[in-house]
């Protein structure tokens, strides 16, 4: 079993076309995921001047190339509950921003050609206990009579053995907007359509401290190779802690890093992968620490999970693979004898409120803490941050925000496995 990313893996490698660092730029991107090579993307096409620089040797290495590979609508907390704290008009937007978010990866994926098998078959929300039905149900009517989502439908238990042949599901609701890709695969296609468009991408470049002698004078980017003078700097570095706390450390204190962990079979062939997920959407279960699946287009299973509150590498992958293991024969029992090939592990940037930040501090821009909702929401983020960083206030769907620091949070995240432990005990005995 491979212990590395499927997505990065069955990808052709980007291999940047500039290899002398620039000493000056409209915008300097901190980090190579999808925020980062979207808005690149972006500002190149608004003529900017503009260069991602990627500690890794790779682009889209971390998060971007380490995920689910699902491109969902939907908040990642429940409608309802955001309404009742922020107000039905704010929740309806940020909701509509991932609607919107899933439309421009679609619009992206189509304008540039993009060979990354993206379709649109909906996620399917599966209710693991029976009192989750009911649940299901009510957030569905509030979806469609608040006008936020109509494109949702309550499927019953046996309508959802008609296309998940599992026996563990009491029935689910399908939203039908939702979509999924390659992640690898995008990835390149977005990178090698930003330099087509004369936006430079460095990788083996990492930005070790931010410097501005005073307002209104350009950003002084301390990198591994060098010194880069930069107008404007974007932020997309996800939960990855590189660089050092000065420069970062407010950002850190409001992001925890979470490993989330996935398995994948060895390919399936045509007919067994149908008869196992008719629908080939994208899958998630309720549940505190719950599961999220679906096909590959070569026939795989991906199955992945929060198996355990730790951080990802190689040897906490391995464990984390193990009890994915048994998760995924816990649902899928004919898949007993099926041979897992690749097995890794990533890290989610997780908010508070489990919803992305964007805006501007002292003159630097940022956007991150997806909370592992966001390979949508991160690449239509780095279009909105090119709009808002040219003075386009409003296009910052996630605009007057309070951001509070975590409290107790300022080095590696010691209370992890004290949260895993009280997810575990949720789950048991809600
Ligand atoms: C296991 C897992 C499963 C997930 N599944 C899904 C899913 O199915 N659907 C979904 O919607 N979302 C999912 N997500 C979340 C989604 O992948 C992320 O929200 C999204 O990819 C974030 O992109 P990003 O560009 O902001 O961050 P990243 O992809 O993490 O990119 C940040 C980059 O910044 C670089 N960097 C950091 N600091 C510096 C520095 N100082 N100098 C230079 N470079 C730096 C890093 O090396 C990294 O490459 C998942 C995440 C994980 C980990």
């Amino acid at each position: 079993m491979k212990l590395e990313s499927y997505w990065i893996d069955s990808a052709p490698i980007f291999r940047p076309a500039e290899s002398e660092l620039p000493a000056q730029l409209d915008v300097a991107i901190v980090g190579g995921g999808f925020t980062g090579l979207s808005a690149a993307l972006s500002l190149a096409r608004r003529g900017a001047s503009v260069a991602v620089l990627e500690a890794g040797p790779r682009i889209a290495a971390e998060a971007s190339g380490r995920n689910g590979g699902h491109v969902n609508n939907g908040l990642a907390v429940d409608y309802g509950t955001v309404a009742e704290k922020v107000g039905r008009d704010r929740a309806r937007a940020w909701y509509q921003a991932y609607d919107d978010a899933v439309d421009y990866v679609a619009r992206l994926v189509r304008d540039e050609a993009i060979d990354c098998d993206f379709l649109r078959t909906g996620k399917l929300k599966l209710a693991t206990r029976p009192a989750h039905l009911p649940a299901l149900t009510r957030s569905a009517e509030l979806l469609v009579r608040d006008g936020v989502d109509r494109d949702v439908e309550i499927l019953d238990a046996q309508r959802v053995r008609d296309e998940v042949r599992s026996e563990r599901f009491h029935g689910g609701l399908l939203y039908k907007r939702s979509g999924q890709m390659h992640m690898g695969r995008f990835a390149h296609g977005v990178a090698t359509a930003a330099e087509r468009r004369g936006a430079q991408i460095h990788t083996d470049t990492c930005v070790q401290r931010l410097e501005r002698l005073a307002k209104g004078q350009p950003h002084l980017l301390h990198t591994t190779r060098g010194r880069i003078r930069a107008r404007q700097v974007l932020l997309a570095t996800g939960a990855t802690r590189h660089g050092g706390y000065r420069s970062f450390g407010w950002l850190r204190r409001r992001i925890v890093p979470i490993g989330s962990f996935i398995v994948v079979s060895e390919p399936l062939g045509a007919a067994r992968a149908n008869a196992l997920l008719a629908g080939r959407r994208t899958y998630v279960t309720i549940a505190n620490i719950h599961h999220y699946f679906r096909l590959t287009a070569d026939h795989r299973l991906i199955f992945g999970g929060r198996a355990r509150f730790a951080v990802s590498n190689p040897q906490s992958d391995a464990k984390s693979g193990e009890i994915l293991r048994a998760g995924m024969i816990e649902t899928f029992p004919e898949l007993r004898d099926v041979r897992l090939e690749y097995c890794f592990g990533g890290i989610v940037d997780m908010t508070r409120d489990r919803l992305p930040h964007a805006g501007e501090r002292d003159g630097v821009f940022y956007s991150m803490g997806y909370s592992g909702h966001g390979t949508q929401m991160s690449v239509h983020m780095g279009e909105r941050m090119a709009a808002l960083m040219a003075g386009e206030r409003e296009a910052n769907p996630w605009r007057d925000r309070n951001w509070p620091a975590i409290p107790g949070h300022v080095g590696p995240p010691w209370f992890l496995p004290a949260i895993g432990w009280y997810y575990q005990m949720k789950d048991r005995f809600a």
